[in-house]
C-alpha cells in the first residue's frame, strides 16, 4: 500500500532522475560539440570500396553505415586522429565500430581508402556479426596489422582487404 507521501516521494526520485537523464543527455551532446560531429558524408567510390572489403570478409549482412571523422573533428595526432573511450580509457584513434551496423573512421582530405582504417573498422563490424568482441586484435584475423597482439607473421584478412583496394587505385 502506498500513502500520499510515499507516493509524493517516488514523484520526487522520478523528477530526479528525469533531471539526471537530461543533465546526462545535455554533457554527452556538449562532448560531440566539443570534439566535432562524425559526418554522414559518403566519399567517391565509397559504396564499391565498402563492397570489395564486405565481401573479402563473407559477410552476408548489409555492411555499417560509415561515419566519417574528418577536419575539425580529427582533434589529436595532428589532426589525423580523434579522441574516443575505448575499452583502455579515452584515447586518440583512427576509427571506432560503436556496433556491427555502425562505424566512425577518420578521414584526411586526398587520403585513400586503404589508408583509413575503413577495412580495419569493418572487420570488427565483421567479427561482431560473428560475436566476437576483440578490442585489443589478439584473433588470427588481425595478423600482419600494426596493432596486432598475436604473433604470426602472416598476412591477415584486414591487410587482403587493403591490398584489394590498392589494386583498383583506392
Ligand atoms: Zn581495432
Amino acid at each position: 500500500m502506498t500513502n500520499k507521501n510515499e507516493t509524493r516521494t517516488i514523484a520526487g526520485i522520478a523528477l530526479l532522475s528525469l533531471a539526471g537523464a537530461l543533465a546526462t543527455a545535455a554533457l554527452l551532446s556538449s562532448c560531440a560539440t566539443l570534439f566535432g560531429r562524425p559526418t554522414e558524408l559518403v566519399l567517391p567510390n565509397q559504396e564499391t570500396a565498402m563492397g570489395i572489403i564486405w565481401g573479402a570478409y563473407g559477410r552476408k549482412e548489409p555492411p555499417p553505415k560509415i561515419y566519417w571523422r574528418t577536419g575539425d573533428s580529427l582533434d589529436c595526432n595532428e589532426h589525423r586522429g580523434f579522441t574516443a573511450l575505448t575499452f583502455q580509457g579515452n584515447k586518440c584513434v583512427s576509427g571506432r565500430t560503436v556496433s556491427p551496423i555502425s562505424v566512425e573512421v577518420a578521414w584526411v582530405d586526398g587520403q585513400k581508402m586503404s589508408e583509413t582504417a575503413l577495412a580495419h573498422e569493418l572487420w570488427h563490424a565483421a567479427l561482431a556479426y560473428q560475436g566476437v568482441v576483440d578490442p585489443l586484435h589478439v584473433t588470427e584475423g588481425w595478423a600482419g596489422t600494426a596493432n596486432c597482439g598475436c604473433e604470426r607473421a602472416s598476412a591477415g584478412i584486414v591487410q587482403k582487404a587493403n591490398a584489394e583496394l590498392q589494386k583498383v587505385g583506392w
